[in-house]
């Protein structure tokens, strides 16, 4: 394991915002290819391919400078065919209504896979959490649910956080809701504080999820991973559970990790409660006095067994993917590779255990905490896990079954599952 620092460092932040314009026609582009091994008749695919419903909105904020300034908000419902449409909000300057439309697409997918009984949404907000003060971002949150008050519920909608939300954001969104409504209805919106009905273990499932799927699908591969040594692309939730977790869940150290500007290598492993202490007392990962200062996008070259992708989408493409030198690669992101991306990284004969699979512990926890609130019971973090596990390996299995069968990769595979999933409901229902 090295560090290959003479690769080309082409910035990824450049890129994010048009790859993420591109990751629709990415979606749908694998889609179609999917499609080619299913019995799924045009109109069908058609029908996936298309949101059933989206809005765009204005929320009004008053600045603390006093100023009035209109922030815009999507809703987009991709498809509601197994369930309520779900999936998170996300609060990012990158996000247009083709974004939030590619990721309400992936959500119906990733339910699919994973056979939650629920649809496909995605939220966001074009604004910078970095430059807002707390009452702002509350009257954004606020905002967004009075936006959409009749639009959202919990066997209706039921948004969750994502990039740049959280507990605090989802606990002002709950009580906006319950206040309109006049109903205590936690089922509404997951990701919850504890105290307002969230669910024990939902900040960490998107992390565990992605490690029990690598972990399901080395058994299935015959991959003897010996407690792998992992690079961490990212350094929010996701990548910051990663490091928590990756000893206690697969023996692992990890020895890198990055946020969107800078990270930290240690050869050796990086002393995991440091690098969180140092990045909860500064904000990020900025003259960290650890290890080695490294670039994000040198984390990407590692030369590790494993590498995670916990940070946005996009970020391995065309001009980098060759120096990447991992053998299995995590997309424990939304959409982190392009197409391209994932052509150089097939011919090099990397593994990628898809989006579908890694990203889907997040959603899979908010279903159980929907549960939870349904049944006003609360459940124990060990149950939470051991389900989520249990939900794990299931859809890792049935996506290894799939790509047996249709001698394909694993992302055409879970797309397959996922489509034939959603349109078996389309079909009960009688839309096709
Ligand atoms: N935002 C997360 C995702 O992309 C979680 C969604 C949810 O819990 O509904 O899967």
């Amino acid at each position: 394991m090295g560090r290959n620092r003479n690769m080309t460092t082409a910035s990824h932040n450049g890129t994010a915002g048009s790859a993420a314009s591109s990751l629709l026609d990415e979606v749908r582009t694998c889609m179609e290819s999917a499609a080619a091994h299913t019995d799924l008749t045009s109109f069908e695919l058609e029908w996936l391919q298309c949101p059933h419903k989206q809005v765009e909105f204005q929320i009004p904020v008053e600045l603390d400078s006093g100023k009035r300034t209109l922030f815009t908000g999507h809703r987009v419902q991709w498809n509601n065919a197994r369930g309520p449409y779900k999936g998170g909000i996300r609060f990012h300057p990158s996000q247009n209504r083709d974004t939030t439309q590619a990721l309400a697409a992936l959500m119906t997918l990733k339910t699919a896979v994973l056979d939650l009984p629920l649809g496909g949404a995605k939220g966001s907000v074009n604004c910078r959490t970095a430059n807002l003060s707390t009452p702002e971002l509350e009257q954004i949150s606020r905002g967004y649910v009075r936006a959409l008050i009749h639009d959202i519920g919990a066997d209706v909608d039921v948004p969750a956080p994502d990039m740049y939300t959280n507990e605090r954001i989802m606990g002002w969104m709950t009580d906006e809701y319950q206040q309109i409504t006049r109903r205590f209805q936690p089922g509404a919106i997951t990701g919850k504080p504890l105290c307002l009905g969230g669910s024990r273990g939902r900040r960490q499932a998107t992390a565990r999820g992605a490690f029990a799927a690598l972990r399901e699908m080395a058994a299935l591969s015959g991959t003897n991973l010996q407690g792998p040594v992992i690079a961490v692309h990212g350094f929010g939730n996701i990548g910051g559970n990663m490091l928590r977790l990756a000893e206690e869940l697969l023996g692992s150290r990890v020895v890198a990790v990055c946020d969107s500007k800078t990270g930290v290598f240690a050869a050796e492993g990086l002393p995991v409660q440091a690098v969180l202490e140092h990045r909860a007392q500064q904000g990020s990962l900025r003259h960290c006095p650890i290890g080695d200062t490294i670039s994000p996008e040198e984390v990407l070259q590692l030369e590790v067994p494993v590498l995670a992708l916990a940070s946005m989408e996009g970020v391995i493409h065309e001009a980098n993917a060759t120096g990447v030198a991992a053998r299995l690669v995590l997309e424990a992101a939304n959409g982190p590779i392009t197409k391209q991306g994932e052509r150089t990284l097939q011919s090099q004969g990397t593994v990628i255990i898809p989006d579908l699979l890694c990203n889907a512990g997040g959603v899979t926890v908010s279903y159980f905490e929907q549960i939870q609130n349904a049944a006003n019971r609360y459940w124990s973090v060990e149950k939470v896990n051991r389900h989520l596990d249990h939900a794990m390996s299931q859809a890792v299995q049935s996506v290894w079954d799939k790509a047996q069968q249709l001698h394909t990769d694993l992302r055409i595979a879970a797309y397959a599952t996922a489509m034939e999933t959603v349109t078996a409901a389309m079909r009960a229902r009688g839309w096709s």
